[in-house]
């Protein structure tokens, strides 16, 4: 039987996303055996995290300032934001560079299964930003999933009657498919064939 330590080590693992006990305990030995070289850089980028990174205030970015290095970007462009669900979607679709406005983390979906209520997103602070004026078109970069189309959906009709033009991300998105996952050339083509909602 493994030791105290470890067993809380592996149980704090096993709460990752990705990891069950199976791997946890395979990620505590690999540690234990390469402790000497791996454990003091991951010591120091677990630091790094808990002591710098903030979510941004405006958008909900995680990043070492707020507001984030995206929205604090003036070449930016003011007029588009892309409406994703979680931060890791963001980066996503960051990273394909195809998409030059900013962006808002809802920070997850609609669902009644998992009771997941408009109020509890970030959605009363989408309204706010628009309502400030100056955004001109409203990209929905929800994942091709049943609770990320309805919530595709609710948001499409909260923000109509506002001057504005409402896109989503062309279909060719894998059904049941998370943004996280797409590989790049696939999620830039959603994106530069997004379509008007409705
Ligand atoms: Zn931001």
């Amino acid at each position: 039987m493994a030791s105290q330590e470890i067993e809380a080590l592996a149980s704090v693992l096993a709460r990752l996303p990705g990891l069950g006990p199976r791997s946890a305990r395979r990620v505590v030995l690999w540690l234990v055996k390469n402790r000497e070289q791996a454990l003091p850089a991951l010591l120091d980028a677990l630091g790094t995290v808990r002591e710098r990174l903030v979510e941004c205030a405006t958008c909900g970015n995680v990043d070492t300032q707020s507001p984030c290095a995206i929205c604090a970007d003036p070449r930016r462009d003011a007029k588009a934001l892309c409406v994703v669900e979680d931060v890791a979607d963001l980066w996503a679709l960051d990273r394909s560079r195809l998409f030059a406005g900013r962006y808002h983390v809802l920070g997850g979906r609609l669902s009644a299964l998992d009771g997941v209520r408009p109020e509890d997103l970030n959605i009363a602070s989408l309204l706010a930003r628009i309502e400030q004026g100056g955004i001109d078109e409203v990209v929905l970069a929800m994942n091709a999933t049943l609770e990320g189309q309805t919530t595709a959906h609710y948001l499409a009709e909260r923000l109509e009657g506002f001057p504005l033009r409402v896109t989503q991300l062309a279909h060719g998105l894998p059904v049941g498919g998370e943004l996280d996952y797409l590989d790049e050339g696939t999620l830039a083509q959603a994106l530069r064939a997004r379509r008007p909602v409705g």
